[in-house]
């Protein structure tokens, strides 16, 4: 199985230093969970992983199999089997969604190996399907118009699409109302087995009851202070995050 390894991991924005040397282990066919408090760095790991040019990061390495992600291009990552949610421009004019899946699912692929026209169209179909979308979301121009929730379901079909061996989710469950989050949900707990791992950030308990995580890290000022199993994320819920400030002495 592959391994995803955050080592040590400081990132800057502007020459402020928001990500104080994180450190995360996650193998495939685990889930984890990422929470804490707002403006802790949790999408600033996200974003870092995922390469965005604000980000700096000044120290420790980010290791895909022992190979250090860091130093690839973007689409290098994607092409090594990591899934960055929200890595492409929100809105691409003149490229449907259907060609967007299919160059994207290609891109990962050898020359002279592309998928079958007939193989893609079908897993669409099945896809979608599964996630409850309109069909017309396969012709429409990506991302153009998408509601809120439309371009979450939509990020979760890339993902069942591309099956990377690792995701990475910032805040899947944000703004989705509850049957969007039921099948958001559904479609990564399909995805869930030997072959896929998942980092999942999120602010929110509420996610956490239709995806039940492996592990759960709780983020605090830069760094993961604290690792659990789910009752993790179910005391956070009841009980907040100052007992975990109380006992790891950490002050605001
Ligand atoms: P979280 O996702 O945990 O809420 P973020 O990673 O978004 O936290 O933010 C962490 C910190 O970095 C916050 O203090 C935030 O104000 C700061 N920050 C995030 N993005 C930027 C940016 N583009 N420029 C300057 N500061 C930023
Ligand atoms: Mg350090
Ligand atoms: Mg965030």
């Amino acid at each position: 199985a592959s391994v995803l390894e955050i080592k040590n991991l400081h990132v800057e924005i502007d020459g402020k230093e928001i990500l104080k040397g994180v450190d995360l282990t996650i193998k495939q066919g685990e889930i984890h969970a990422v929470m804490g408090p707002n403006g802790t760095g949790k999408s600033t790991l996200a974003q870092a992983i995922m390469g965005h040019p604000s980000y700096e990061v000044t120290e420790g390495e980010v290791l895909l199999d022992g190979e250090n992600i860091l130093e690839m291009e973007v689409d290098e990552r994607a092409q090594a089997g990591l899934f960055l949610g929200m890595q492409y421009p929100s809105e691409i004019s003149g490229v449907t969604n259907s060609d967007f899946l299919r160059s994207a699912i290609n891109a990962q692929r050898e020359e002279g190996d592309e998928i079958n026209l007939m193989q893609f169209i079908k897993k669409l179909d099945k896809n979608m399907e599964y996630l409850e979308m309109d069909p017309d979301m396969a012709t429409r121009y990506l991302n153009e118009g998408f509601s809120g929730g439309e371009k979450k379901r939509n990020e979760i079909l890339q993902l069942m699409m591309l099956e990377p061996k690792f995701g990475i989710l910032d805040e899947i469950d944000s703004g989705l109302d509850i049957d969007a989050l039921r099948v958001v949900s559904e479609g990564i707990n399909k995805l869930r087995g030997q072959e896929f791992g998942s980092l999942i950030i999120t602010h929110y308990q509420r996610l956490l009851n239709y995806i039940t995580p492996d592990v759960v890290h709780v983020m605090m000022k830069g760094k993961v202070v604290k690792s659990g199993g789910k009752e993790l994320a179910e005391r956070l819920e009841s009980e907040g995050y100052d007992w975990i400030k109380e006992e790891l002495g950490i002050d605001d």
